[in-house]
C-alpha cells in the first residue's frame, strides 16, 4: 500500500483504522449529506462530535466533573502565553521546572506576563535528566508550578510530579504523552496538549482545567479569544472552533477505547520503549545520553559514534521504509518517537534493522 512506518515527533502517526474511517465518512459524515468540513458548528451533527468527544475523554483519563475540557486553537504554544496571562495573579510569581527546549519556551512567554522564576532546572546537564527538586522551596505567593510531562526532544519523563497538596495548582504540558500513560488528573490543576502527538491532527489543543482557576484574572485587558472563562462558557463554540480537528480526535479516542483504553495502553508503550531500549543497551554501536531513570516512553534519541555513521544509519532505516528518525536538530543523531498510534511490530522492524546496520559497519 506504500505506507511507511512514522516515526515521525509530531505531527506523528495516526493509527490506520482511524484515517480508513476518516476516509469512509469523508463525503457524507453521519448522514448528514455532507462532510464535516462543511457543516456548520452549531449544527445538531457537529455538537454531537464535540460532546462525544468530550464524554470520551472524560472517561478514558477519568477527569472529575470538578474540571472543564476546552478544545482551542493556536497549539500549546499559545499555552505558554494564555495560562499566565488567566493564572498569574497581581504581586504572585510564577514557577516553572525547566527540563527541556519546551520548558523554556513555556518560562520565556510567562516572564512577559509577569514574575516568573525557575524552581529547579536541568539545562547544566543539557536536559538528559530531570532535575531533583524541594516543594519547600516554593514562594507562599506562587500562582502555579508549570511542569513539561515529555520532553519531546531531548527524551526524558517526568515520573514523580511535585506535590503541593493543590495549594499551588501544577500546569502540565502534556503534549507528547497524554493518553499514553495513566495520570491522576486531580494532581494537576491544568493539562494542556496540542494533538498532533497522540490526539489527531494538528489544529486543535486540548485544556483540561480546574473550574475555580479559571476567571482568576483581574486583567480587564485580557482579549476575548485568550480568555479560559470565554471559552468554558462558551462550551469551545465560543468562535469556529477546529471542526474537522476534533472530528479526528473524537475517531482516535474511540480507537483508545478499542484498544482498551489508557492502561492497555501504558502498557503496550512500555512494552515498546523496553524493546528499543533493550536494543540501544546490548548494542555496541548505538547509544543512548538520557539518565535511564528519566528515559521518555514516548521520545527515543539515540546516537551511532559519530555523525557519518548516523547518516548512514539514517539512509539505511529509510531503504526499509523506516522514516523520520533524524533527531532534532538541537540534539543530533536519530529520535525514534514511538507514540500510542506507532505499532509494536514498527519498533521491531526497527530494532531489527539496528542489528543488521551494525553488523554490516563492524
Ligand atoms: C510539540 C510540543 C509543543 C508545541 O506544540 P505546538 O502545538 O506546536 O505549539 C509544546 N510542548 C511539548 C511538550 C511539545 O511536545
Amino acid at each position: 500500500m506504500g505506507r511507511v512506518i512514522n516515526f515521525s515527533a509530531g505531527p506523528s502517526a495516526l493509527p490506520l483504522e482511524v484515517l480508513k474511517r476518516a476516509q469512509s465518512e469523508l463525503l457524507n459524515t453521519h448522514q448528514s449529506g455532507m462532510s464535516i468540513m462543511e457543516m456548520s458548528h452549531r449544527s445538531k451533527s457537529f455538537e454531537r462530535i464535540l460532546h462525544e468527544a468530550k464524554k470520551r475523554l472524560r472517561s478514558l483519563m477519568n477527569i472529575p466533573d470538578s474540571y472543564k475540557i476546552l478544545f482551542l486553537q493556536g497549539g500549546a504554544s499559545l499555552q505558554f502565553s494564555m495560562i499566565p496571562l488567566n493564572l498569574l495573579q497581581k504581586d504572585n510569581e510564577a514557577a516553572y521546572l525547566i527540563t527541556g527546549s519546551w520548558s523554556k519556551k513555556a518560562y520565556a512567554e510567562a516572564k512577559k506576563v509577569g514574575d516568573a522564576t525557575i524552581f529547579a532546572s536541568s539545562e547544566d546537564d543539557a536536559f538528559r535528566s530531570i532535575p531533583d527538586f524541594a516543594e519547600s522551596t516554593l514562594s507562599k505567593r506562587t500562582s502555579y508550578l508549570h511542569v513539561t510531562s515529555n520532553n519531546t526532544i531531548e527524551g526524558t519523563r517526568i515520573s514523580v510530579f511535585p506535590k503541593t497538596n493543590n495549594n499551588i495548582p501544577i500546569v502540565t504540558d502534556l503534549s507528547s504523552n497524554i493518553l499514553s500513560e495513566k495520570i491522576n488528573v486531580t494532581d494537576h490543576g491544568v493539562i494542556y496538549a496540542g494533538a498532533q502527538k497522540n490526539l489527531g491532527p494538528s489544529g486543535v489543543t486540548v485544556v483540561i482545567i480546574r473550574e475555580d482557576l479559571i476567571g482568576k484574572t483581574e486583567a480587564t485587558t485580557l482579549p476575548t479569544m485568550l480568555d479560559y472563562a470565554i471559552h468554558a462558557k462558551a462550551d469551545s463554540l465560543y468562535n469556529t472552533p477546529p471542526t474537522f480537528a476534533i472530528y479526528m480526535i473524537n475517531l482516535v479516542l474511540e480507537w483508545v477505547e478499542s484498544i482498551g483504553g489508557i492502561e492497555d495502553m501504558e502498557r503496550r508503550n512500555r512494552k515498546k520503549a523496553q524493546l528499543l531500549y533493550d536494543a540501544i543497551d546490548c548494542s555496541k554501536l548505538f547509544s543512548s545520553s538520557v539518565k535511564k531513570e528519566n528515559r521518555s516512553l514516548m521520545n527515543v534519541p539515540f546516537k551511532t559514534k559519530n555523525e557519518e555513521l548516523d547518516q548512514a544509519f539514517l539512509h539505511f532505516a529509510a531503504s526499509q521504509k523506516l522514516v523520520e528518525l533524524k533527531g532534532h536538530r538541537s540534539v543530533g543523531g536519530m529520535r525514534a518517537s514511538l507514540y500510542n498510534a506507532m505499532p509494536l511490530e514498527g519498533v521491531e522492524r526497527l530494532t531489527d534493522a539496528m542489528t543488521q546496520f551494525e553488523k554490516r559497519s563492524t
